[in-house]
């Protein structure tokens, strides 16, 4: 069994990039229609997505390394690993 809690951690940093990733889109979007005050705007939010993204992509890496649960699944039908 996946620990929930990096399930939940992989889908927060799953749906940050995503938000990210589309508020750049927008951004370019603007930028390519010659719309600079608007991308110029939109970049902002794209600022403050990518720290979004950012924090839980690092609150995922503290999560494994402080729980391993990242490794359990290769561990996984080791006798006596079962359990951890
Ligand atoms: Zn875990």
């Amino acid at each position: 069994m996946i620990c929930q809690e990096r399930v939940r951690l992989l889908g927060n940093y799953r749906d940050a990039a995503t938000d990210y990733a589309g508020k750049v889109r927008e951004m370019v979007e603007l930028a390519m229609g010659g719309r600079e005050s608007e991308s110029n705007a939109k970049r902002v939010l794209c600022r403050a997505a990518w720290e979004a993204a950012e924090s839980s992509r690092l609150a995922l890496a503290r999560h494994e390394a402080d729980h391993a649960c990242d490794r359990a699944g290769n561990l996984r039908g080791v006798e006596g690993l079962d359990a951890v």
